[in-house]
């Protein structure tokens, strides 16, 4: 997988940008606010049709964007995969609606294309793929179990299609219980009408389940070992699965039958807290991913580093497991990760990617860089929305000390 070309209009603070990109190692560097994640971002949201860090699609579009009522974002880019050209372009647009009587409505819309056809969002996902490093990975560890199941989520969801489809419906389905709960509650009737929409849960939501055991299987022992090659092999990292469908943790090799059983013993087991309250309590959306070092919890009790390397294992694990499962190499994003880093583990961690593999990766600080990035690495001076490219020779810092 390889980002040939990249053209952004009015995307964050990118006004106009049309960027080739040969190197297999890009270095974008500049200083604080000038437009480096921004730049990633672009590149990690055409493959997962999802920002990193934005909860909103509207927040990409530039500022003052909104108030233009024929302006746009663009992001679009040339990207080669099994040797072939693709062309992605996704447009967000504001446009007016009419609602009930006069009323004018402004929404968000998304337009996508693959080779100048139209396609919904949901056949694009994975067509690239990427996997994004970033300082917010830490919250991963140690945040929400939301943050986690969204992850497990995206990172399936780049690899399967049936997941990304079963996912939306399943979200669905829990949105449609939560209201007939609701409706018992409040205006009383026979709980068997949930018979429906338990069945469809539960065969959802076990679907879910089980990819999402089968992809830990596989993230869990190979993070296990890059842990350990990372950090010297000190202690033993493992990820687990914590389950709502099951009272206590669910076993890493519980296979369909066993999750649709255990699934529909819970939900009769809290069927009467689920009308009290008026929200469905178990299934995947529930759940969480879990990281043990020597069985202690890496969120409550781990240090700092331990947690940052536990991330970074984590993904590193997700990129082998994308390119194993879709047979691309993803593209590697890494987004000011290594300056965290002692020099060392910087080391450690650029040998631990496949230098095959398209890599970008952003810093304030070049000498940071200098002596791991490739020879071959392009430079990118990025400032204020405006990129230049440069050669290492050309950096005053670098080229004093070479
Ligand atoms: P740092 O080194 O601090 O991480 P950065 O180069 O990664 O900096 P970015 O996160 O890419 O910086 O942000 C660059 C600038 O883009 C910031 O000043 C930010 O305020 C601005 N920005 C963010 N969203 C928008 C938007 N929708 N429209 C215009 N500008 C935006
Ligand atoms: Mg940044």
């Amino acid at each position: 997988m390889h980002v040939r070309r990249l053209s952004l209009a009015h995307f964050r603070n990118y006004q106009r940008l049309d960027l080739d990109l040969t190197s297999r190692t890009t270095v974008v560097f500049g200083d604080n606010a000038q437009g480096k994640s921004n730049l990633l971002e672009a590149i990690f949201y055409l493959a997962t049709m999802r920002s990193f860090r934005a909860h909103s699609d509207r927040e990409l579009m530039s500022w003052g964007l909104a108030d233009d009522p024929i302006g746009f974002t663009r992001i679009a880019a040339r990207v080669e995969r099994s040797g072939e050209p693709l062309d992605l372009e996704i447009i967000l647009r504001e446009e007016p609606r009419r609602a009930d009587g006069d009323l004018v409505t402004r929404v968000l819309a998304k337009r996508i294309k693959l080779n100048d056809v139209p396609r919904r969002a949901i056949d694009v996902i994975g067509v690239t793929t990427a996997v994004m490093f970033s300082p917010q990975d830490l919250g991963l560890v140690e945040g929400a179990p939301l943050l986690r199941r969204r992850y497990l989520d995206v990172t399936i969801s780049q690899a399967d299609r049936v997941y990304c489809r079963s996912l939306a419906h399943y979200n669905r389905v829990v949105i449609q219980r939560n209201h007939l709960l609701r409706a018992i509650r409040d205006r009383g009737g026979p709980p068997d009408q949930l018979h429906f929409w338990n069945r469809e849960l539960v065969s959802a939501g076990s679907y879910i389940v089980s990819k999402r055991l089968a992809t830990i299987r596989l993230l869990g022992e190979v993070s296990r070992r890059l842990y350990g090659e990372l950090e010297g092999g000190a202690e033993t990292l493992t990820v687990g699965y914590r389950s709502s469908i099951a009272a206590g943790d669910v076993g890493p090799d519980w296979e369909g039958e066993q999750i649709a059983t255990a699934f529909e013993s819970r939900l009769k087991d809290l069927q009467p807290r689920e009308i009290l309250l008026g929200m469905s309590l178990v299934g995947p959306h529930r759940d969480d991913l879990t990281f043990q070092l020597d069985g202690h919890d890496v969120g409550s009790f781990g240090s700092r580093g331990q947690q940052r390397t536990v991330a970074l294992a984590l993904k590193l694990a997700e990129a082998e497991h994308l390119s194993t499962h879709t047979g691309e190499r993803p593209i590697i994003l890494l987004d000011d990760v290594l300056s965290e880093l002692d020099p060392s583990r910087r080391e450690r961690v650029l040998a631990l990617i496949d230098p095959a593999q398209q890599v970008l990766l952003t810093t304030t600080d070049v000498q940071a860089l200098d002596g791991l990035a490739p020879a071959g690495a392009t430079w990118l001076r990025v400032s204020g929305g405006h990129i230049e490219q440069t050669s290492r020779e050309s950096l005053p810092s670098l080229a004093n000390r070479a």
